[in-house]
């Protein structure tokens, strides 16, 4: 496994692979892997000849200053983990190398459709910063393959919607989230919740179960779900920014009645940290 910081050496990596015809599957991450992130590159290397990781804090998605400086980085850890799994390839850009004019002068991606609902709401910016960074990555590396998790489905759905309307020639797999034993998703911010905070954290998977288990036994009883479940998160401690159940295509409200897949997303916070969550439900 190579370790690279710059484009150079990163094109002529890819560079001698395409001339095998290889194929490659990348995982852009944020670092301090947890067993979320080592899923998807496994599966990448299930469905590709080579794998590249690229671990960079994006600074151009975080709208909270404070979110960004305690973001864990915990770059020795993250390398010796990948150098232990099938990884062919890590690239660990600096902010130089990502944004050198810097980032107020840095062209922009903006997805239209994503910036009003859900965690767009609550984090402005936010996905611009996520469309315009996966951009840089996905042409720097010139994959054909990456690989994204559910966990974030907003931010699968964005990167699915700019890769078509873009044209980027490429497959972007979505992957199932990975959790914690009592059901907790797999996220870099657990670490931040104190040992009380921990203990209550998994109620928001297991409101969204039972969200989607009232869903299921009775539509008109939905509205009342939410309410209840919004109730059991805010008595033990919780702040939900958002509890919805959307069309799980492209998180639009569902009409009365409608039978299609359907996603029951949550964001709320509990102490200083912000989690997110998401469960399908097949009303079809
Ligand atoms: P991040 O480092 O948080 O930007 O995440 C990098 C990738 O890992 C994204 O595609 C995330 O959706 C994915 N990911 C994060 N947590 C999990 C998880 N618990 N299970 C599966 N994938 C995850």
């Amino acid at each position: 496994m190579q370790v690279v910081d710059n484009l150079v050496a990163l094109r002529t990596r890819i560079k001698n692979w395409r001339a095998d015809n290889e194929v490659i599957a990348f995982v852009p991450t944020m670092g301090n892997l947890h067993q979320g992130h080592l899923s998807l590159v496994k599966k990448a290397a299930e469905l590709a000849d080579r794998v590249v990781v690229s671990i960079f804090v994006n600074p151009l998605q975080f709208n909270d200053k404070q979110d960004l400086d305690n973001y864990p980085r915990t770059l020795n850890d993250d390398i010796k983990q990948l150098s232990e799994l099938r990884c062919d390839l890590v690239f660990t850009p600096d902010d130089s190398i990502m944004y050198p004019r810097g980032m107020s002068n840095q062209t922009s991606v903006h997805v239209p459709g994503m910036d009003d609902k859900l965690c767009g709401l609550g984090r402005p910016g936010h996905f611009d910063g996520v469309a315009t960074v996966v951009t840089k990555l996905l042409n720097m590396v010139q994959t054909d393959i990456a690989v994204f998790g559910e966990k974030d489905y907003q931010q699968l759905l964005l990167i699915r919607q700019l890769v078509q309307d873009l044209n980027l020639p490429m497959d972007i797999i979505g992957a199932p989230t990975c959790r914690e034993q009592d059901g907790l998703a797999m996220s870099s911010r657990n670490q931040r919740l104190t040992e009380s905070e921990r203990e209550k954290a998994p109620l928001l998977y297991q409101q969204l179960q039972a969200v989607k288990t009232a869903l299921l036994e009775n539509r008109q009883g939905l509205d009342a779900a939410l309410a209840d479940a919004q109730s059991q998160l805010s008595e033990a401690g919780f702040e939900t920014e958002y509890l919805e159940v959307r069309r799980a295509d492209n998180l639009q409200p569902l009409q009365s009645g409608e039978t299609t897949t359907a996603r029951i997303l949550v964001a709320a916070r509990l102490g200083s940290v912000r989690l997110i969550d998401n469960i399908l439900c097949d009303l079809a």
